[in-house]
């Protein structure tokens, strides 16, 4: 058996998907081509393709009028895209919940005017503020959030429905760390971006999903191949896109609908995160600082109340064959990212750790 392994990205990937890769890594259905040597205008890669957008398109129940779109330059460099193409120069909001939505704010003031529509800096991105108390500004082009804060570990449980706000202004997400952990609220948004290496698959491809009626604003400066209307209009492929990334996203999308689709998926990520929140919180060793309604269920932050027993349980959860359990350097401590691809026995696996690590060294 492989260890656990609890990555914030690139992160696991489900065993069958990696075998099956294997298995058609010189030969794909008997095409006499691995994946990686096709044209991605030849009719294999072109059934990899169809086959990934419509089992994208079922698993999140995307609307017909939403176009998905493979690009590449992952979460950061959408952060330019969207301006680039939905600003229109004008004036954007962002809501700074963490350090993903504060890049996506520094970068959009390079492309147009960033407003800054409300922060939880001041208690160091532990909480979410109702969006009722939002300062948005008069006529935003867009509200941008990162819907889960991979380092911080905040998730907005309901997307924030800007109407009932007054502002009609449509909604940018930075969905990168839990798309296709728990179904999506297409009513709410205009755009929704992500790289795939959290919970899709490798790196190298990055999905846009964005509403028909955004497509054709973008600034005369925005590079073609960026353009989500010249992207769209060519299938993704007005230039060559990552043809192994998707074909191993299909792959995964295929495992996600046998494991029972989104729906299942997400009861089994609540357990997982449960369970191990629990242990924390029972806990007089470890501590998560996170308001308990606006937890993460993708990626959980913790620390050990002794800092000087850090070294000890990385170098302690290696033995047990759990890895990657430092957090982000920007904010120390433990983070176990615990993706569609963690199984409940994984985070068991952790849970007894921490536990016996506790009683131990505690
Ligand atoms: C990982 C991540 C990104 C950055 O993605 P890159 O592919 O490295 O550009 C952006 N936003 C969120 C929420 C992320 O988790």
């Amino acid at each position: 058996m492989r260890p656990y392994n609890f990555s914030a990205g690139p992160a696991v990937m489900p065993d069958e998907v990696l075998r099956q890769a294997a298995a058609d890594m010189l030969d794909w259905h008997g095409s006499g081509m691995g994946v990686m040597e096709m044209s991605h205008r030849g009719k294999e890669f072109g059934q990899i393709y169809a086959e990934a957008q419509a089992d994208l398109r079922e698993l999140l129940a995307v609307p017909a009028n939403f176009q998905l779109l493979f690009m590449q330059g992952g979460g950061l460099a959408e952060n330019a895209i969207v301006p680039l193409n939905l600003s229109r120069g004008e004036t954007a909001d962002f809501v700074v919940t963490g350090s993903w939505s504060q890049k996506s704010y520094a970068e959009a003031a390079k492309y147009c005017s960033a407003h800054l529509a409300a922060s939880t800096k001041a208690d160091g991105h532990t909480t979410l503020i109702d969006p009722a108390s939002w300062q948005l500004s008069r006529k935003p082009a867009y509200v941008h959030i990162c819907s889960n804060e991979t380092i911080n570990g905040v998730e907005y449980q309901e997307l924030p429905d800007l109407k009932a706000l007054g502002c009609d202004a449509p909604l940018v997400i930075d969905f990168s760390s839990h798309v296709a952990s728990r179904p999506v609220d297409w009513s709410r948004v205009g755009l929704a971006f992500g790289g795939a290496q959290k919970n899709l698959g490798p790196a190298g491809l990055t999905l846009v999903a964005v509403r028909d009626d955004l497509l054709d604003l973008a600034l005369a400066i925005c590079p073609s191949a960026f353009n989500y209307k010249t992207v769209a209009d060519n299938q993704s492929m007005y230039n060559t896109p990552p043809t192994y990334s998707i074909y191993i996203a299909g792959l995964v999308f295929k495992w996600l609908k046998a494991q029972g689709g989104i729906a299942a998926v997400e009861a089994r990520n609540i357990a997982k995160a449960s369970l191990l929140y629990q242990a924390i919180d029972s806990s007089s060793l470890y501590v998560n600082r996170v308001a308990k309604n606006c937890r993460s269920r993708m990626n959980v932050p913790f620390y050990l109340r002794d800092e000087g027993l850090n070294e000890a349980f990385l170098a302690g959860a290696r033995e047990h064959n759990l890895l990657q359990l430092k957090g982000h350097k920007s904010v120390g401590g433990m983070r176990a990212s615990i993706y569609n691809a963690m199984s409940l026995d994984g985070v068991q696996a952790l849970v007894t750790y921490m536990r016996d690590f506790e009683v131990q060294r505690g």
